[in-house]
């Protein structure tokens, strides 16, 4: 069946096989796992592994370099079941969403160096730099600068919010190629370049984690003279941002799934207790100050998923799909959002104590409305990129 056609599957049932062996994953990692992980700010390796060896971390890699070569949407959904299940991907799902630019951009030596042991499960592609402290959302401005010397580029710069360099073998690297100065349109002279963090740390690269809100595994890094060999350098050199807008386009539509995902834990944990909390000689969940919320924040969900179907279709036919992503992106943190208030208030002061599991998700929910791109950039980019308005920047 196309993807197309998969608007048509109730939500939550479209690859039932896929959902089923994820949630029985799942099921070995409950609410105290990942509050013992918590408050050690540990990874969890031994999630992240049953998940490799059980092929779903290699889903969108080719089946001739030994993936699934799976469709966007089941890496959605893959995502979806975990965050649904009480779970958390952003251990993991980094792989899946730098697949598309590796794959559409990278040549065939690299595919076959990198593809086959990441999906053995011996190569970990989990970090993705492109953010940076003095630029933030102004990609465009970023500063971190790659020079050619010979057979490598020396890297000079530094990253802000590099996810699980920590615990990734491979760092997809954005940096400046040609000077800004020296280009006629700043999204020109940009390049990607794949860092082995093995051979680079202590030798130019330095890796400083910061201690956020959320177990994140979320990094500053520091390039001193690091040297990448020029082989790595992922299609064109000075092309490297129109290359990363398919990372950034299928990294937003796979994390909307997770926000999809957070919002059924939220809904599914809200119906359950509005109906077996009694207070007043009734359910809670009887009073339509308690019952409507959860009500709206299921048909947000529903619109929401709809949209994940599109965008995903789109960006698996090839065709342009920025304002579907985007749109994608800012429906399902609302939705998620928004269902972790309702799930919060249905439970009262019971939303608070750690063992409910829903602090903890709210938490982690509230992430995804900040990164891997804030609100407000989506609005920009609606305003002025769909509707043509004018650009505040
Ligand atoms: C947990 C976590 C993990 C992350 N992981 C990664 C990662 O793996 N790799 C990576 O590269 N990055 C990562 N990020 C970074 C994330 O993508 C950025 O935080 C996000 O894009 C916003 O950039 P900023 O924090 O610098 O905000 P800023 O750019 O400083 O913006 C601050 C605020 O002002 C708003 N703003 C700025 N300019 C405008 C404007 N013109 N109009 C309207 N509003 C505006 C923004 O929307 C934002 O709300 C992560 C961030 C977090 C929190």
């Amino acid at each position: 069946m196309s993807d197309e056609n998969l608007t048509m599957i109730p939500h939550g049932e479209d690859y039932p096989e896929i959902r089923e062996t994820v949630r029985a994953i799942c099921a070995n990692y409950p609410g105290e796992y990942w509050r013992a992980l918590e408050d050690k700010g540990s990874y969890p390796v031994e999630f992240v592994r049953e998940l490799t060896e059980a092929g779903f971390l290699s889903a969108l890699i080719p089946e001739s370099y030994g993936g699934s070569d799976l469709p966007l949407r089941a890496g959605g959904v893959i995502l979806e079941e975990i965050h649904a299940s009480g779970c958390d991907a952003s251990s993991c799902h980094g792989q899946m969403y730098m697949m598309a630019m590796l794959l559409r951009h990278g040549n065939e030596k690299q595919k076959q160096a990198y593809l086959p042991a990441i999906a053995a499960g011996d190569l970990r592609f989990q970090s993705f730099g492109v953010t940076e402290p003095a630029t933030g959302s102004d990609t465009l401005q970023l500063k971190t600068r790659a020079v050619r010397d010979g057979d490598t580029f020396v890297v000079n710069g530094q990253k802000v919010w590099t996810s699980r360099a920590a615990n990734s073998d491979l760092l997809t690297l954005l940096c400046r190629t040609t000077p800004l100065d020296r280009v006629k349109n700043q999204t020109e002279g940009l390049s990607i370049l794949l860092v082995d963090i093995r051979e680079a740390l202590g030798k130019g690269l330095t890796i400083k984690p910061i201690d956020t809100m959320v177990n994140y595994d979320t990094n500053e890094l520091f390039f001193d003279d690091l040297r990448v060999p020029a082989e790595n350098l992922i299609g064109i050199e000075g092309n490297g941002f129109k290359q990363i807008l398919d990372g950034m386009n299928s990294e937003r539509i796979l994390l909307s799934h997770e926000s999809l995902g957070d919002a059924r834990y939220f809904i599914d944990k809200a119906v359950a207790y509005a109906k077996e909390r009694i207070v007043f000689n009734r359910p809670v969940g009887q009073n339509q100050g308690v019952q409507f919320p959860i009500a709206k924040a299921y048909a947000e969900y529903r619109a929401a998923d709809a949209m994940s179907r599109m965008a995903a279709a789109l960006f698996q036919s090839g065709r342009k799909c920025g304002e579907e992503a985007n749109i994608v992106r800012y429906l399902t943190a609302e939705a998620a959002w928004n269902a972790g208030e309702a799930c919060m208030q249905t439970h009262g002061g019971f939303a608070v104590a750690r063992e409910y599991n829903i602090e903890r998700k709210w938490r982690a929910a509230r992430i995804q409305r900040l990164a891997p791109i804030s609100t407000n950039m989506i609005m920009a980019y609606i305003g002025h990129g769909v509707l043509g308005m004018p650009k505040s920047y």
